[in-house]
Parts: structure tokens; C-alpha cells; sequence
């Protein structure tokens, strides 16, 4: 007998509960498209809108949005941390089978999870606003602010790092005292559920924090044009960014975003280059098959190492070993979709066309093994043609383009000359070169002889086309409060 998936039902007012409309949808495994995950609501508009009335309910009776309590709200996402922690392997295997990432990754984006829910619990007690007092005229005023939540917060999250990235919305939204409605990706619903089902079980009080499934054209749109959500903390696509933000602005609720990138890496001749084919290899392009926001999209090398940077690069590339994320000796899961491997596809088959060269990949695996996932090799491009789409678009996939430069200024104006302007990274051993490049870059991060790594005590986020405000740090907490201002009158002068 087949074996009946498991339903996972959507969270609304503390309880799991299926769609208003009875409807469903089946989650497959990008490792193997005939395994069904789970199975999950259809949500719509209807779920948003019972979402939005909990959490409006919520606000106004429980103790979760009052200024005194953010002590108490740390003790709940700490409480939070050591549930994650209990159940860290069920659900790193949750995320590795609906997302398709190897479950090393997997578990450290739960190390993310928890790192951000940890230092988020640090701000109990310190969510503070300031007291003066002036002179106007012959009276004394005291003037005070007072940082607010701003009410009920929608998030809108992609399919990639579907648990880190609730992590940065969903943590200081609550610390700030906030409720949330959380909108997965529609690929990658069960592991935010699974994730929201134990903030109530640490004691999030019920409709503060939901989560809705469904389709991005109702359940997202209703997210952003509904009058009781008052921000909109987005993470996707800077397609979707841009109709979001025209959404959102036009009711005015406070935006952020966080959009899509094609970061450029420049390899100067005094790195060291083994380290830097190493770590661009292993940490920048390939991780999570290629499908990171912040990653090495776009690599310069400077011509007088090009040549042994790119026996480096093909050296390590072809180390990697293509799989099911579950098993151990894998290195690089499946794409997460067909269309996104046909995406990736095209942009090889464009690159190749106008000149460029493959040096490792460039091709699904073969043989019937492979048939059942959306494999596809670490790909790397080298002499890419500056008229390639790669050097332009943002290639989701694990597809690698090199080029030789002969300066750090030609580097640095070929890095600038997109829309985006999300992370970038610069590998040399010089002083000058590093702040040349640091004052240089159109981007909202820069990683100087590192991988592109994320932590929650700094902030992140883009410039230009990749995106508008900023997540994680005391900034990214700054986004979920309102600031109040008040005068009282004290006496005369
Ligand atoms: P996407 O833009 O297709 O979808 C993102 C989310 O928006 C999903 O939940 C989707 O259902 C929803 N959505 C789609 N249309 C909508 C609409 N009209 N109204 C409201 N919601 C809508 O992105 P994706 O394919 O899931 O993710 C990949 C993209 O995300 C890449 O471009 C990547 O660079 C970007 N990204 C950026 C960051 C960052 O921090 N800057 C991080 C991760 C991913």
C-alpha cells in the first residue's frame, strides 16, 4: 500500500489548522521528485485575513506587545532556542528533503536559526528610547521617545534559506514586541510551519505568530495590501521586490527588502590562491547548489595568476560530489526546481554561444540515477565575453563565470556595472588594495579574504537593485519599532 504523506496544517491563532477553502498542495523532494514530503494547505486570502484578525485580537489583549515585557519575550525565544535545539535533526532532514540543500547545510542554517533567535532574546531590557529635557521659551519640557512595536508585520520568504531568513524577520519582530504573519516560499512550506509550531509551543502567545501556505498571487498579494499588516519584510526576487514595494508604499507600511544579487569576487595577484579557489569552491559559489543570495556570482582574476587560479578553481570544483543532500558524502544537492535548472541551462548554453569556455561541468550527470532530481554539475565558465547574459542577470545555479583583469580599477568598474549591489568580495594581501576596494564597491557587503558569511551581531542587506533596509544587528531590530515622541510640560524655567 502507498504510503499517505503527512499533512502539516498552516498555524492561525496558536492552532494548526487546515485552509478556509479545504484545498491542498503536495511538497516534493528536489532529490527525488516522486517522494512527497508532506502535504500542505491551499491557503488564500480568507487565511491571511483570520491571520491578521488573530493577531489584531492578540495585540490588543495579551501581554506579549507591552513595553515592560521584552525581558519576558527574551525568556520566550531563548525557551525557543532549546526546543529548536531538541529537534534540530528531524527538522535539518525536513529542510535537506524539501529543499534539496546537503544536510550539513541544513544544519547550519539552523545554527543560523538559533544564533539569530539567541542574540535577538539579548535585547530583553535594553529596547530603549531617550528622556531630555529643554527650555521653550520661560516653561521646561520634558521630551521623550519611546520605540513601539509597529503592530502586526508580514513576512514574505524564499525558497532558498527558508529557515535562516524567518530566523532574521521572525526574531526581531517578536523581540520588538510585534506580531507576524509568515508566508513560506511555495515549495518550501513545511519546514515554517514545523518552525512556527514551536514558537507556540515556548510560549508565544496564540496569534502572534501564524504562518499561511499557499500561492504567492493570493496569499502574498493579501499580505500586501491588507490595511491591519503595517510592514512588509520581504526576501526574494528583485522582479517580485519591485511589485511588492509598489504594493506596500502605496498603503504606506514600512518596507524592507531583501532582493537578488550577482556578486562579484576579484582574486588579486597577491592573494593567496589557494585559499581563495578553496574557500569561493567550497563556501562561495557552490553552497546550496548555488541558489545563495550573497555567493560568488561573478569572479575577476588578475591575468598575471590567471591561468594557475584557474587550474585551482578546476581542481577543486571537480572534488565535489553531486547527490542526495541525506547522503553523508555528498557535497552538492539537486537545484531546487526544474524551471531553475532550466534557467541555469540557459545560462550556460548563452555563455557558450557568445565564446566562453567550459572548464568543469556544464552538464547534468548522466545515467538513470539521476533522473529522479533536478541535478546539475558545479559549472565553471572561464574567458566569459562581456556581451555573456551571466555577467548581467542573476544566475540562481551553480555556474561559476571567470574573467582576467588587468587592474584593480578595471576590476572594480566591471564589478559595479550591474543593477545590483548585494555582497562583494576582494582576496589580496595589500592594505591599499583592500580600502580601494572597500571605498570602490556598490554594495551593501564586503568580504575581504572570507567567505561570504552572514551573522546576526552585523547588519545585511544590498544597494541599487538588491534591495532597501537592512536585517540582522541592532539596525535590523530598529526595523520592526515605531518611534513615538512626546512633550510634557514640567514647569517654568
Ligand atoms: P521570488 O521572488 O520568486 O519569491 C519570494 C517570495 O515572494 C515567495 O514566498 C513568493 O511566493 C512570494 N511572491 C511572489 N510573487 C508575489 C507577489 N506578487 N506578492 C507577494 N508575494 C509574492 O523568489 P525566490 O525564487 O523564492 O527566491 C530567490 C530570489 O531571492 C533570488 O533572486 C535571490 O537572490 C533572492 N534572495 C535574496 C536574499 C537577500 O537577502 N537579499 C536572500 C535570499 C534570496
Amino acid at each position: 500500500m502507498a504510503k499517505v504523506a503527512q499533512f502539516y496544517g498552516m498555524i492561525i491563532d496558536g492552532r494548526q489548522v487546515p485552509a478556509a477553502s479545504g484545498e491542498v498542495f503536495e511538497v516534493h523532494n528536489p532529490a527525488n521528485w516522486d517522494e512527497v514530503v508532506g502535504v500542505a494547505p491551499q491557503g488564500g486570502r480568507d487565511d491571511v485575513r483570520r491571520a491578521a484578525e488573530a493577531a489584531h485580537r492578540a495585540l490588543e489583549t495579551s501581554w506579549w506587545p507591552r513595553l515592560h515585557e521584552s525581558r519576558q519575550r527574551g525568556r520566550v525565544l531563548l525557551k525557543y532556542v532549546e526546543l529548536v535545539e531538541k529537534h534540530k535533526e528531524d527538522l535539518a532532514r525536513l529542510l535537506t528533503r524539501e529543499q534539496g540543500k546537503i544536510y550539513k547545510e541544513s544544519v547550519g542554517e539552523l545554527d543560523s536559526l538559533t544564533n539569530t533567535f539567541e542574540y535577538y532574546a539579548g535585547y530583553g531590557g535594553k529596547i530603549a528610547g531617550e528622556v531630555k529635557y529643554v527650555r521653550d521659551g520661560d516653561s521646561i519640557v520634558k521630551v521623550e521617545t519611546r520605540k513601539e512595536p509597529i503592530g502586526i508585520c508580514g513576512a514574505i520568504l524564499p525558497f532558498n534559506f527558508p529557515v535562516s531568513l524567518y530566523a532574521w524577520k521572525v526574531a526581531p519582530a517578536l523581540m520588538a514586541g510585534n506580531a507576524v504573519i509568515i508566508k513560506p516560499a511555495g515549495t518550501t512550506p513545511l519546514i515554517d510551519i514545523q518552525l512556527t509550531a514551536l514558537l507556540q509551543e515556548a510560549g508565544v502567545p496564540a496569534g502572534i505568530a501564524s504562518v499561511v501556505t499557499g500561492p504567492a498571487k493570493t496569499v502574498g498579494d493579501e499580505m500586501v495590501v491588507n490595511p491591519h499588516i503595517r510592514k512588509i519584510a520581504f526576501t526574494g526576487s528583485t522582479e517580485v521586490g519591485k511589485l511588492v514595494y509598489a504594493g506596500a508604499t502605496q498603503r504606506l507600511k514600512h518596507v524592507t527588502l531583501e532582493l537578488g544579487g550577482s556578486d562579484p569576487t576579484v582574486v588579486c595577484d597577491d592573494a593567496n590562491l589557494e585559499l581563495a579557489a578553496e574557500t569561493i569552491v567550497r563556501s562561495g559559489r557552490f553552497r546550496n547548489c548555488g541558489q545563495s543570495c550573497t555567493s560568488v556570482k561573478r569572479l575577476y582574476v588578475f591575468e598575471n595568476v590567471y591561468n594557475r587560479f584557474i587550474d585551482l578553481l578546476v581542481d577543486e570544483t571537480r572534488k565535489l560530489r553531486v547527490g542526495d543532500g541525506l547522503d553523508p558524502a555528498t557535497d552538492m544537492g539537486p537545484v531546487h526546481t526544474a524551471r531553475g535548472r532550466e534557467e541555469v541551462e540557459a545560462f550556460v548554453a548563452d555563455a557558450v554561444r557568445v565564446g566562453s569556455t567550459v572548464a568543469a561541468g556544464g552538464r547534468r550527470p548522466d545515467g538513470p540515477d539521476w533522473q529522479r532530481g533536478f541535478f546539475y554539475e558545479p559549472t565553471l565558465l572561464v574567458d566569459v565575453p562581456d556581451g555573456a547574459k551571466i555577467w548581467q542577470d542573476e544566475c540562481f545555479g551553480p555556474v561559476l563565470p571567470v574573467k582576467k583583469v588587468r587592474t584593480l580599477d578595471e576590476a572594480l568598474a566591471q564589478a559595479n556595472a550591474t543593477p545590483f549591489g548585494l555582497g562583494a568580495g576582494v582576496w589580496t594581501e595589500s592594505e591599499r588594495r583592500i580600502e580601494q576596494f572597500v571605498a570602490g564597491i556598490e554594495s551593501g557587503i564586503v568580504w575581504v579574504n572570507y567567505k561570504p558569511l552572514s551573522v546576526p551581531e552585523t547588519p545585511f542587506g544590498g544597494v541599487k537593485d538588491s534591495g532597501i533596509g537592512r536585517e540582522l544587528g541592532a539596525e535590523g531590530l530598529a526595523e520592526f519599532l515605531e518611534t513615538k515622541s512626546i512633550r510634557t510640560y514640567v514647569g517654568k524655567a
